[in-house]
């Protein structure tokens, strides 16, 4: 993979700058409204990405104490805490956001190359070095800017935050084949070198899909971007293959 820890932390912090910006535009009665991911308002969503930011935080402790504090205390308590959280005014929810993404800053500025390499659990479970947390990071609040609703698009974010969404989105879809469809290639036609392939449980020719890296991430992570695509298959025009749920 090409990303550096560089990279991740600088995606890290223009994504809590697009983020708090987002938020910071809102009143009471925006922040109440529909959030562009399905059954969460905006004060859902914010309280998402406050308690994710005390949750990597957790991870960094981890990796700067030696002691293993997980991301959240249970599946459970993950979900309650948000719920809690969507009840909260829209202005202490940005300031939670605010006080979160500080604090974890703050935490990984500290962080030695030593620390950086040792292990953690993350809350699917997986074992990672901690150098992988600013990466989870930038993934939330770069997509989750999106989700806001305010107005940014997957264009709004950086190019090659792209290219490495897409790469992490593929090795997870390709875990499973695409039910009842034949391999689907993605073609971002503005990224040198960059083709995703998505295996499907038809044989015959592929579905070729192209269109602008910004519409080809978002479409991999089953948020739109259709409308900018165009598909083939054989040399002939056909519709864009649905995709299943990513996150
Ligand atoms: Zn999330």
């Amino acid at each position: 993979m090409a990303r550096t820890l560089a990279d991740a932390r600088r995606w890290v912090e223009q994504g809590t700058l697009l983020c708090q910006g987002a938020l910071g535009g809102l009143d009471e009665e925006s922040f109440a409204a529909p959030s562009l991911l399905p059954g969460w308002t905006r004060k859902h969503l914010a309280a998402h990405l406050a308690a994710n930011g005390d949750a990597v935080g957790n991870l960094v402790h981890w990796a700067a104490t030696g002691v293993r504090t997980p991301m959240y205390s249970s599946p459970e308590q993950r979900v309650a805490d948000i719920e809690a959280g969507s009840t909260l005014p829209g202005v202490d929810l940005a300031a939670w956001f605010d006080r979160s993404a500080a604090s974890l800053a703050e935490a990984m500025a500290g962080l030695t190359e030593a620390q950086w390499a040792v292990e953690v659990v993350t809350a699917q479970g997986r074992t990672v070095p901690a150098w992988e947390t600013p990466w989870m990071r930038a993934r939330e609040v770069l997509v989750h800017a999106v989700d806001l609703g305010t107005g940014l698009g997957f264009a709004d974010l950086p190019v090659a935050f792209l290219r490495e969404l897409g790469h992490d989105i593929v090795g997870k879809r390709r875990q499973a084949p695409l039910a009842d469809s034949p391999e689907v290639q993605v073609w971002p036609v503005d990224a040198d070198g960059v083709t995703w392939t998505l295996p499907g449980t038809e044989s015959g020719p592929p579905v070729l899909v192209f269109g602008a890296l910004a519409d080809c991430t978002a479409y991999l992570a089953g948020r739109g971007g259709e409308q900018g695509l165009r598909a083939s298959r054989a040399d002939q025009p056909t519709t864009i293959p649905t995709l299943p749920a990513w996150l």
